[in-house]
């Protein structure tokens, strides 16, 4: 074994192996590969090897179709078989909801290259003759199903790494790591030691532990998961007499169930809902290649739908079940990526379908290791989506409704009970009170929308019992005057002699004089965003950063990767050490004025100003900006006085009506401002012009400011995107996100998001399509749930074009 080598790789399942090949097919050959026994002896050997292109998040979804298409790949590199067949398959649906559910998927298929096609149910039951198609109401085709051998594919990986250089170390366990004062990695193993400038945690259902090593604490959880083999069925063997092919795969999301040809049977595998966990605390070592006890009882109700669904299996004998544990994430997406504080340490772990995501993570997590960048947008798998709020207790809740409700639709208005109420404010109660519907953000609670006693969300893919209640919030607004809690806004604080040097090379805006406060972007090296922000100077040696409350952790690890490291500069991200309130429409200034002594005239206190001042007893920073585009202001107040800060606005703003609003109204109110907002229409793989934030850049700065140079270039050139805001012809759904964008009956471009603007009473979609159409004035269709309706881009803003409101 080496003792020295540029990465070290623990772990020889799917990711593992995948990830080595990646990096040396990228040109990293000084890489080894750690495996404490055999290779695929985590959860990778006893896999149904499933592969499929779908996924809620479209980005993942790319990657998704990227793992398939390398099959062939690695398979010829490498000389080893990986058994793939590419079956195809049909997603089923038993309920008009779910239809719906999959019309968006196919919406989304659309421009993401993946081939779906919404069939009947008899259609399906053609294709996949065990069907019985009286018992749903339609389906979906998908091409690009299949499945493949589990052990092949990892072998395939392993050999074609090797054949680029790489090398895999088997029987050698990890059993200690650490940070050498020189900044790279000692990984301690049972064979001896290893100096690596980079360590990957593969570690599959052992990740936690390899955490550990690093005094890391991973938010992963293994479950128990069964599947079954059936004995030899005649109707497989007739199919595919008559056919000369394969039965093709099934999902049958209502009954929780997958199905695919196994030889001359079916294999059938369920996510029940009486789950169990598995090992919930730490994984033993000597764990390896044994099943776990199946227990029929648990997958019963599943298997009872299964066999009125697909009636053949009521005559077949079931010859074997398998049941093995293999690791979740509280949202049952990957962890990918460097992790926040340990330079040169990365994760790739919690991958629960590691035969259609191993290879995208492996390609991501190369390029991010080689080029600095994922190279894609890969924030639904990012490491840092979670923060240190995603304790053992809150990943086991979520994990186990995650696995529970693996094929269960999420509707857009519907909030999931697991983990909750764990981070509140101090007004949490006082809003309750008031009838506040509760989401969460980054492990925060956050007032949705207020609803009048015995109302609450029915959930829908439709406009839905909130809507009249949110209209009312927006008027309360737009009419006079509404307050709501912004304590889900990340919040920083950025102190010391080199804050303005440093400042000025790290966002793209001019930096605001003291007292005042700018919207800036951030760039990366390639010029695309990674951030937004609203920068304040409050007094030349102290700056306040506002910006998106889910991206804490990943601006945090970005900005710290860039402090000089002689300590001129000091960053802090504040988190709940700061809550938030705001207070916006037409008579805010004047509830304001009441509870301060400040002069916050529009001489004294304009558009964009900064400033500490009480209001009533507490003290409070306040910056006049509003992001519903209104007069408006936004006050961060240290949580023990936030109540006070609450009850003297609400006091004051009596006499005036006011309203308190959710982040329903919220987002209705900046939707007829064409505001974007971070994660949906500002994301890392657009750049400034493309999301209409070049205005913000300073591109003539004196400061050279990171991305500075592709950022001029995207100027020059033009960028390929253009960020558009739509007004839909919608009647009574509106959209969500990612729905198909099409133009002159093709589609162009794909939403980020939208809803409905009450004020405007129009309802609005936001999304990307080529710069060559993006001023056309007509042309535009936006699909729904399967229809197109027409759009027109709304290129000035609904409301207070002129920004008159704001300034008043
Ligand atoms: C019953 C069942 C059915 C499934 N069906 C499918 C399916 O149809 N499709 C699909 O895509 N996925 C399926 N999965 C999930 C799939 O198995 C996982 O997504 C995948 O195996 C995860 O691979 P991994 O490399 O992350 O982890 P693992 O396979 O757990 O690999 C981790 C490896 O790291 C090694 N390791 C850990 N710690 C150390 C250390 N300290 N030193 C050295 N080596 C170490 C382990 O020995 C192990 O080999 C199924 C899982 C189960 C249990």
């Amino acid at each position: 074994m080496k003792s020295h080598a540029k990465v070290v790789v623990i772990g020889g399942g799917v990711v593992g192996c995948s990830v080595l090949f990646h990096l040396a097919r990228h040109g990293w050959t000084d890489v080894v590969l750690l495996e404490r026994d055999e290779l695929t002896s985590g959860s990778t050997w006893h896999a149904a090897g499933g592969m499929h292109t779908i996924n809620g998040d479209p980005n993942v979804a790319k990657l998704q179709k990227y793992t398939i298409s390398l099959y062939k790949e690695i398979e010829e590199l490498s000389g080893q078989a990986t058994g793939v067949h590419l079956t195809g398959g049909v997603l089923l649906a038993a309920t008009e909801a779910r239809l719906d559910w999959l019309r968006g998927m196919v919406s989304k298929g659309r421009y993401l290259g993946i081939d779906l096609e919404v069939i009947s149910a008899k259609e399906a039951a053609e294709l996949m003759p065990l069907i019985d198609p009286g018992q749903f109401v339609g389906a979906v085709r998908n091409k690009e199903d299949g499945h493949l051998d589990p052990s092949g594919v990892t072998h395939a990986y392993a050999k074609a790494a090797r054949k680029l250089g790489a090398e895999v170390e088997r029987f050698t366990k990890v059993e200690d790591i650490v940070r050498r004062p020189d900044g790279l990695w000692r990984v301690i193993t049972n064979k001896g030691d290893i100096i690596a400038e980079h360590v990957v945690n593969a570690g599959g259902l052992w990740a936690r532990e390899v955490g550990r090593m690093v005094g890391l604490e991973l938010p992963v959880l293994a479950m128990e998961h069964m599947y079954l083999i059936t004995e030899d069925m005649p109707e497989v063997a007739d199919w595919n007499a008559k056919t000369g092919t394969e039965i093709i795969h099934a999902v049958d999301f209502d009954g929780e169930l997958y199905l695919r040809q196994e030889r001359g049977g079916m294999l059938m595998g369920t996510y029940e809902k009486a789950n169990k966990v598995w090992s919930e605390f730490s994984t033993p070592w000597d764990f390896g290649h044994e099943l776990l006890e199946p227990d029929i009882d648990r997958i019963a109700p599943s298997l009872e739908v299964g066999f009125r669904h697909f009636p053949a299996f009521q005559k077949t004998g079931i010859k074997q079940i398998i049941n093995g544990p293999f690791t979740f994430a509280p949202d049952g997406n990957p962890l990918v990526g460097p992790v926040r504080g340990l330079p040169g340490f990365w994760v790739a772990c919690g991958v629960m379908a590691g035969f259609s995501q191993g290879g995208g993570v492996g390609l991501a997590l190369s390029n991010w290791m080689i080029e600095g960048d994922p190279g894609a947008d890969i924030w639904a798998m990012d490491v840092a989506r979670y923060g240190d709020w995603a304790t053992m207790a809150y990943t086991n809740a979520k994990v186990r409704e995650n696995y529970s409700r693996r094929f269960s639709i999420r509707f857009p208005n519907e909030e999931l009970p697991a983990g909750r109420q764990l981070k509140t404010t101090p007004v949490y109660d006082t809003l309750s009170a008031k009838g506040a519907q509760w989401g969460v953000s980054y492990g925060l609670e956050v007032p949705l929308w207020y609803a009048p006693e015995g109302v609450k969300d029915e959930f829908s893919w439709r406009r839905s019992t909130d809507f009249d209640h949110v209209g009312t919030e927006v008027a309360a607004v737009r009419d006079g005057v509404g307050l709501s809690e912004i304590s889900n806004f990340a919040k920083y604080k950025v102190t010391g002699e080199g804050a303005v040097a440093w400042l000025d090379r790290m966002l793209a805006c001019k930096l605001p004089r003291r007292g005042r406060m700018t919207l800036t972007p951030m760039l990366k090296e390639d010029g695309r965003l990674i951030g937004d922000f609203t920068l304040a100077n409050i007094d030349d040696s102290e700056w306040f950063i506002a910006g998106s409350g889910i991206a804490e952790q990943y601006h945090m690890r970005w900005f710290e990767a860039h402090l000089p490291k002689d300590s001129s500069v000091q960053m802090e991200a504040v988190g709940q050490k700061l809550t938030g309130l705001a207070i916006a429409g037409p008579k805010a200034r004047e509830v304001l004025a009441k509870v301060t002594r400040a002069d916050i005239s529009n001489a004294a206190f304009p558009f964009m100003a900064v400033a500490r001042m009480d209001i009533g007893m507490a003290p409070c920073l306040v910056g006049r900006v509003s992001y519903t585009g209104d007069l408006g202001y936004e006050i961060w107040v240290a949580p023990e006085y936030q109540r006070a800060a609450y009850q003297a606005l609400a006091k004051a703003g009596e006499e005036f009506g006011i309203g308190l609003f959710g982040s329903r109204a919220l987002n209705a109110l900046r939707l007829e401002k064409n505001y974007g907002s971070w994660a949906r229409e500002y994301r890392p793989i657009y750049g400034p012009l493309e999301a209409g934030l070049d205005r913000f850049v300073a591109y003539g700065k004196d400061a050279d400011f990171v991305g500075k140079e592709a950022a001029l270039a995207e100027r020059r050139e033009g960028g390929k995107l253009r960020l558009r805001a739509f007004v839909v012809d919608a009647t009574d759904a509106d959209v969500i996100g990612d729905e198909a964008i099409w133009h002159d009956g093709v589609v162009r471009g794909w939403v980020t998001s939208g809803g409905y603007a009450h004020n405007s009473k129009k309802s609005v979609a936001m999304g990307y399509v080529p710069k060559e159409i993006a001023d056309k004035p007509d042309g535009f269709e936006i699909e729904i749930l399967g229809k197109r309706h027409a759009a027109r881009i709304q290129a000035a803003p609904l409301f207070d074009a002129n920004f008159e409101r704001m300034r008043a």
